[in-house]
């Protein structure tokens, strides 16, 4: 059920940068050659970091980030149950003893945060204010995170501290992403998603569009999306501008069609085969007209 990757981050390095590697840029699983056997799996990241992906209904991955510390685990983003939840712990305890203290709610959404209730009762949770009436803590203790865009709240690990940001408002209006410094990698939860079709029902597109540009200008080594699959270094940023790229044209055609003669046909372009395109297209139209953009 649970495989650790036998790819050190030197390994992963090589097979991305190589003109040789084939790896299809895609979120859907059977097109990266996997299978649901082979979830959830483990990616090192390299010092003690790590990506969780596991497969979640229709078939996409859900990532957590898992950052080691003398003083205790942080996980960023938790799972959509229990059950998931408590595959995540497992995981955790293949590669540390040490025990859960912290999980950064980076998104509020229930797929992220539905199995709180299974993590251990003294877990912090860390939630942008404007968050909090939107998470079941499951009695655990919530502190708030961040609330400015700039302000940065550090947890202290014991040896090393990660940095939670809030880079303005995107995927929805309190999307939190953790750095962690001293591998200089960014997880970004659902600001930013590999080849998904951007989910808009609570977004800020144009505001989203902003906050991954503040992330770019970062210039981690790494960025780890909430959704969809962990690339290499150079691929990981060119997937964020991608991704930027797709809500700047959802928005133009948006706003092109709500111009255009009706019976006007929205042209997707290559976003047209991106994961939950076809859920997602009417409701980014609605929410984007609703918005004014
Ligand atoms: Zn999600």
């Amino acid at each position: 059920m649970f495989r650790l990757l036998a790819l050190t981050l030197a390994t992963v390095l090589v097979s991305l940068s190589s003109p040789a590697d084939a790896q299809v840029r895609t979120a859907f699983p059977v097109e990266r050659g996997l299978s649901i056997a082979d979830f959830p799996r483990l990616v090192p990241l390299g010092g003690s970091v790590y990506a969780y992906e596991a497969l979640r209904a229709p078939g996409f991955t859900t990532v957590s980030m898992i950052v080691v510390g003398s003083d205790g685990v942080l996980i960023a983003d938790g799972q959509e149950s229990p059950d998931a939840t408590r595959a995540l712990l497992a995981a955790v305890a293949t590669v540390t003893e040490k025990p859960v203290r912290w999980m950064v709610v980076g998104s509020v959404h229930e797929d992220h945060t539905g199995g709180t209730e299974a993590l251990p009762a003294n877990t912090v949770l860390v939630v942008h204010p404007d968050g909090l009436s939107q998470i079941r803590s499951g009695g655990r203790k919530v502190e708030t995170g961040p609330r400015a865009i700039g302000e940065v709240k550090s947890i202290d690990l014991g040896d090393r501290a990660v940095d939670i940001l809030f880079l303005g408002r995107a995927h929805t209006a309190s999307d939190l992403v953790v750095r962690v410094p001293d591998q200089n990698l960014v997880f970004m939860s659902e600001v930013f998603m590999n080849r998904v079709f951007p989910p808009m029902r609570s977004a800020f597109p144009k505001e989203w569009e902003a906050s991954l540009q503040r992330a770019l200008e970062l210039k981690a080594h790494l960025y780890i999306p909430g959704h969809g699959f962990v690339d290499g270094p150079e691929r990981s940023r060119e997937e964020m501008q991608a991704f930027r790229a797709a809500i700047t044209h959802i928005r133009s055609e948006a706003r092109r069609l709500r111009n255009a003669s009706p019976g006007t046909v929205a042209d997707w372009g290559e976003y047209a085969s991106w994961m939950l395109a076809d859920s997602q297209e009417p409701i980014a139209l609605k929410r984007l007209a609703a918005l004014g953009e």
